[in-house]
C-alpha cells in the first residue's frame, strides 16, 4: 500500500489556535447559516501555478469582470476519496470553482457561468441584487481567503435557489461546502450541510 501524499488545502494564519468563532447572525454576513464560523486560513502559494486571470462578461448584467481561471491540463491527480472527491498535487479546484459577478452577485460554477439564465431567473437575480449588496459586501483578496470561498458558494446557493429545477447545481454546491467545512475541520457544519441542507 502506497503512502498517500498529503494535499495542502490551505495555510492557517498566525492565529492557529484561535477558538472557533461563530459568526453573529446580526452582522452583515447573513447569507451564511447559523453556526458558520470565521475560518482564518488562506490559499497556499502552490495554487498560483494553476490559476490565471481572465475576463468574462456577466450574462445577467453585462458587466465585464476579472475572474480566476484554472489551468486544468497542469493538474496532477493524486487520489480519489471514497466520496469521489479528487485530490490534486498542490491545488484545490474547490477554491476557484464558482465565479461571482461583483456587480449583480450572479454566481455559478465556472463551467456554466457564461450561459445566460432564462428571463425569469435573470429577473429574480436582479431583484435580489441590491438587497444582497447592502447585506453582504464582497471582498476579493490574493491569496484568496477561505471565508471568501465559503461566501462564493453561499452566493451560488442564492443563485441556485432562483431556479427550483436546478437540483444538480444544488447538490454540487452542498457537496462543495461539505468538503470545505471538512478542510477547515468544522465537523458540526459539515454534518449540518450534509444532513439538513
Ligand atoms: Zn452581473
Amino acid at each position: 500500500m502506497t503512502a498517500r501524499k498529503k494535499t495542502v488545502n490551505y495555510i492557517e494564519t498566525e492565529d492557529l489556535y484561535r477558538p472557533r468563532q461563530v459568526i453573529d447572525m446580526a452582522d452583515e454576513r447573513l447569507i451564511v447559516p447559523p453556526g458558520h464560523a470565521f475560518y482564518d486560513c488562506r490559499a497556499p502559494e502552490s495554487h498560483e501555478a494553476y490559476v490565471f486571470d481572465q475576463q468574462v462578461v456577466c450574462p445577467v448584467c453585462d458587466k465585464e469582470m476579472t475572474v480566476k481561471g484554472q489551468r486544468l491540463t497542469k493538474l496532477k491527480l493524486l487520489d480519489v476519496d471514497k466520496d469521489f472527491r479528487h485530490r490534486f498535487d498542490g491545488f484545490e479546484p474547490l477554491w476557484y470553482g464558482v465565479w461571482v459577478c461583483i456587480d449583480c452577485y450572479y454566481t455559478d460554477f465556472y463551467q456554466r457561468f457564461r450561459k445566460k439564465p432564462p428571463p425569469y431567473k435573470v429577473q429574480a437575480i436582479l431583484d435580489r441584487s441590491m438587497n444582497l449588496k447592502t447585506q453582504f459586501p464582497i471582498y476579493q483578496t490574493e491569496p484568496r481567503k477561505v471565508n471568501e470561498v465559503f461566501a462564493s458558494y453561499y452566493l451560488a446557493l442564492k443563485t441556485s435557489l432562483t431556479d427550483v429545477s436546478d437540483f444538480q447545481g444544488l447538490v454540487k454546491i452542498r457537496t462543495s461546502l461539505a468538503w470545505l467545512y471538512r478542510d477547515v475541520e468544522d465537523e458540526i457544519m459539515e454534518d449540518l450541510i450534509t444532513i439538513r441542507w
